[in-house]
């Protein structure tokens, strides 16, 4: 078969099979079609079965989950673990909380995941999980209850070599803590089977300030590449949650200026900047303890927005941290007009491919997130490491590595556009790179 339609045949068999508007449709889709040039160069990779075994996760459990709340009701929400891909190592990613966790999103951060973590160069394969569940509003207790009742599940399908879940979405320290008690309590072990944990009880120091650290890092040599910097650049951002988070905090130390954090329920656009302990209330909001609204009424210089999204603010950088989909058609197009020249995705897939075309079409530079915010995950092999040596790691080598990481994807992904002669493009640089690896690794390991 010719590369074309291998391409166009596999990308309609998962159409048929998911969905035309699914998002495990899209992310395949994006992905096929920015590796045609290794499948120009590679035919035995089109007459191979790598294409066809790369869009069927290997393994997909879906569970009950049954908890009472605190009135003494029942209530049953349904689990995931999607074990998508682990040519390159065991099964790793995060778990995800919220209501509208279902297969289809699951399957596409799994997919997604798998070539997130082939780009950072560590040896681990791709996952994803999580439940229908929505945390906001619960107490401690509801959380913790309904954490040990999908561990008690979830405990039997990985292990530290197997699969080693972490944070996403809804889903941090304290999660993670209560899920690891239950999953020291059922297997009588003590190891790395799952990071993101707080430094008391095994987590990397560091790990939580990760992701975001790691998506301005990248920034930084995207805006270095373009002989640019951060300094005084505005930058809109999306969320408050871990990973806006800690891209606030590292935008503010390089020198940049942070106007905008937003939630579903609105965003705030604060043109004296968020830093400080502006930043530290991020932190509140998204445990709930306090909201948008009391920022405005702490911090007077912010104005709230409810039910809006910050994606018509002027700025110089705009940064994606919430969810997926989050710019589409119309946000993309009030992008392109403005003088920001950067696209700094945080969150998993935030553009869809309307909105990364339109951006594309009016020449900006998008830093994708499976390149941007590999930071957090490959801290996570850091983390499984240093439970596997039973040696701590301290903070200043978790920052220094990671600055490294981050520098090396980016060159990463410049150097193979370079190899396939190809004009300067993070999205196809970073598909490129890690489809080789996996690609590689699957044949290596024929068909299973
Ligand atoms: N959920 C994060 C991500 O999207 C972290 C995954 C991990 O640390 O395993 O990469």
């Amino acid at each position: 078969m010719t590369m074309g339609s291998i391409v166009d045949v596999v990308i309609a068999n998962v159409k048929e099979k998911n969905g035309e508007a699914s998002l495990f449709a899209q992310a395949v889709e994006e992905v096929l079609e920015s590796v045609e040039p290794i499948l120009k160069k590679r035919p035995d990779l089109v007459d191979s079965y790598v294409l066809p075994l790369l869009v069927e996760p290997e393994r997909i459990i879906s569970f009950r989950v049954p908890w009472v709340d605190d009135e003494g009701v029942t209530h049953v929400n349904t689990g995931y673990r999607c074990q998508f891909n682990s040519a390159i190592g065991p099964y790793k990613g995060g778990l995800r909380f919220s209501p509208e966790v279902s297969v289809d999103e699951v399957k596409f951060l799994a997919f997604e995941q798998t070539f997130k973590n082939a780009l950072t160069g560590l040896p681990i394969g791709g996952a994803k999980g999580g439940a229908d569940f929505d945390p906001i509003g619960k107490s401690d207790m509801e959380i913790m209850r309904f954490c040990q009742s999908f561990m008690n599940e979830l405990y039997r399908h990985i292990g530290p070599v197997t699969d080693v879940p972490a944070g996403d979405i809804g889903v941090g320290k304290r999660e993670i803590g209560y899920m690891y008690g239950q999953y020291k309590k059922l297997t009588n072990r003590v190891e790395g089977t799952l990071t993101g944990k707080s430094p008391v009880d095994g987590g990397l120091v560091g790990r939580e300030e990760a992701t975001g650290y790691g998506v301005v890092f990248f920034a930084r040599e995207m805006l270095a590449y373009h002989q640019d910097d951060l300094t005084a650049k505005e930058v809109v951002l999306s969320g408050y949650g871990n990973v806006a988070w800690g891209a606030a905090k590292k935008l503010n130390e390089l020198g940049a200026k942070v106007i905008t954090i937003s939630g579903l329920e609105g965003f705030i656009h604060d043109p004296e900047g968020i830093s400080g302990e502006k930043v530290d209330f991020m932190r509140e909001i998204r445990y709930g303890d306090k909201t948008l609204a009391d920022f405005v009424e702490k911090f007077p210089s912010a104005t709230f927005y409810p039910n809006e999204q910050p994606w018509h603010v002027s700025g110089d950088i705009y940064m994606p941290c919430a969810t997926q989909n989050e710019i589409g058609q119309i946000e993309a197009e009030a992008i392109a007009k403005s003088r920001g020249q950067y696209i700094v995705e945080g969150s998993n897939m935030p553009l869809t491919r309307e909105a990364t075309h339109i951006l594309k079409v009016a020449g900006k530079m998008i830093a994708p997130f499976k390149a941007a915010n590999a930071g957090g995950v490959a801290c996570s092999v850091y983390e499984m490491a240093q439970n596997a040596s039973f040696i701590p790691t301290a903070e200043a080598q978790v920052y220094a590595q990671l600055e490294i990481l981050m520098k090396n994807i980016h060159q990463t992904c410049v150097e193979v556009c370079e190899a396939y002669q190809l004009p300067y493009d993070l999205n196809v640089g970073a598909n490129l790179a890690a489809f080789e690896r996996v690609a590689e690794a699957m044949l290596a390991q024929g068909i299973v």
